[in-house]
């Protein structure tokens, strides 16, 4: 490839571009993007995660700003050479981290798409098509799970995001002041307290109500607190409810807890940005009626839709309100009203203006996959998950954590047999560290009850039986190592 920046510069007085040197370096980059995505699926020995700390991998990204602009060929090659070797490769099938990002090859060119067209999803006119295929997919995403019609949402960059949405929705319908209470319970996400810091609600807002066996808020112990905190001047807000816990996948008993909400006059908030989609396989549609009560529901795409990072939903009942929250117009955005017709504005429904246009690769992939591909692989993923408790209770020395409701398993090993729980922990967190290094894996850390606890959730496009049973083994292998023996 011809390397004179005089071809290549895109800056504007130096504009000299051809389209064949364009389209090379666009191939060479699909060329790596599909070796990188086959690839990657069949190596169980590859690192998902590089081993060099990260302190020096942040000094190898520590050049002066480039004063002289390089050919676009160099830099991709730079990226292949010094980007890839230190990134944690998401996609990998062993990533059965956190909650598991992936996606398929139809999210990722949709983005590329996405990007060349460029829309602005602030107003119609910057993307009518853009506009009305967010309110397809939002509809589609409502169908998927039976979330009640009318209703409505908008897509935003992650369930963070959506919770602070749905948190604002709560206390704009209370009319702020002070005294608001909003019930969330030990499992509740952290961006749910994070959310409640950046609305200026004062910490002591945030009540924890009580949890079942199964780590489940206890409808009976939040409608006590609810009448307490009422009794005591207070002003009840806002249920938060979980649907798929980080922790154990969780599910609150949504239909008990609406019945409370409804009964006493809050709004209620699930957060589904791991479990609602769970809600779309033929063994999670126990869920839906709970779902469907919802007065806000957040859920993300990025996580069990197989589309890249930056794809949240948040769905409401009531649009309208929604709409009135954001309802701040400056004269140069107005629309006229032979423009606006019967079509809300995206900017309406959120707090963004500039928004690229997410939503393309949810359509792309929903219309490649279809709904019937999209249920199936979900089950399969809650169908791993019972297996692999099934094993977890087969074997002797491991006990599950918490029952398995989605498609997340907690467990430990040896609790009743160590002495102590702090030596149980120690050897908790030892099996973790030595899981941690090993190839072809990627796990991530939790406490449960105080505990220490292992835990694999399954989301991953890619991940398949084999995957969850090399974890498995692995998990087998490091608990019988010896006392001191290191891995
Ligand atoms: C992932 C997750 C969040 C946060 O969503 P982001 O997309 O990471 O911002 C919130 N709640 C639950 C239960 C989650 O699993």
């Amino acid at each position: 490839m011809d390397e004179s920046s005089s071809e290549w510069c895109e800056i504007p007085g130096r504009l000299d571009l051809s389209p064949e040197s364009l389209r090379e370096f666009a191939h060479g980059a699909v060329d790596w993007m599909v070796d990188y995505l086959t690839g990657l699926g069949h190596d169980p020995s590859g690192l998902v995660q590089p081993l060099e700390p990260a302190r020096s991998i942040f000094d190898r990204f520590d050049e002066p700003l480039p004063e002289e602009g390089l050919s676009p060929a160099r830099a991709l090659e730079e990226f292949r050479t010094t980007v890839v070797p230190f990134a944690t490769h998401l996609q990998h099938p062993g990533n059965l981290g956190y909650i598991p990002n992936s996606s398929g090859i139809v999210g990722i060119v949709a983005d590329l798409l996405a990007s060349t067209l460029n829309q602005n999803v602030s107003l119609v006119r910057g993307g009518a098509s853009a506009a009305a295929i967010e309110a397809e997919v939002v509809r589609w995403l409502q169908s998927l799970l039976g979330f009640p019609e009318p209703g409505g949402g908008v897509l935003t960059s992650g369930g963070s995001v959506a919770n602070l949405m749905g948190l604002a929705l709560a206390r704009e319908r209370m009319g702020g002041g002070e005294g608001l209470r909003f019930y969330v319970s030990e499992q509740t996400h952290s961006s749910i307290e994070r959310a409640l810091r950046f609305l200026g609600v004062p910490g002591e807002a945030m009540r924890t109500v009580g949890v079942d066996e199964g780590l489940r808020m206890r409808p009976d112990a939040l409608q006590k607190a609810i009448r307490s905190d009422r009794a005591s001047g207070l002003r009840p807000t806002a249920v938060v409810a979980t649907a798929g816990t980080i922790g154990s996948g969780a599910v609150d008993p949504l239909v008990a807890l609406a019945e409370v909400s409804r009964e006493e006059g809050l709004w209620l908030h699930v957060d589904g940005a791991y479990g609602a989609l769970a809600a779309a396989a033929p063994s999670g549609a126990w869920m839906r009626a709970g779902l469907a009560s919802a007065d806000s529901l957040s859920l993300d795409p990025h996580k069990w839709l197989f589309v890249p990072i930056d794809t949240s939903c948040l769905l409401v009942r009531d649009p309208d309100f929604l709409r009135r929250l954001f309802n701040v117009v400056p004269e140069y955005l107005k629309v006229s009203a032979a423009e606006q017709q019967d079509v809300h504005q995206p900017m309406q429904h959120t707090i963004e203006l500039s928004r690229r246009f997410r939503a393309l690769r949810l359509w792309m992939a929903l219309k490649t996959y279809g709904a019937r591909s999209i249920r199936s692989k979900i089950e399969e993923h809650l169908a791993l998950a019972r297996m692999l408790a099934s094993w977890v209770e087969a074997e002797p020395g491991f006990e599950l954590a918490a029952p398995v409701e989605t498609s997340t398993v907690a467990f430990r090993y040896g609790s009743p047999g160590l002495a102590s729980g702090e030596a149980s922990d120690e050897r908790n967190e030892r099996i973790f560290d030595c899981l941690s290094r090993r190839p072809g894996l990627f796990v991530s850390r939790n406490r449960l009850r105080g505990r220490f606890t292992l835990r694999a959730c399954i989301t991953h496009l890619r991940t398949t039986e084999s995957d969850v049973r090399r974890f498995w083994d692995a998990c087998r292998e490091e608990a019988s190592r010896l006392g001191g023996e290191s891995c």
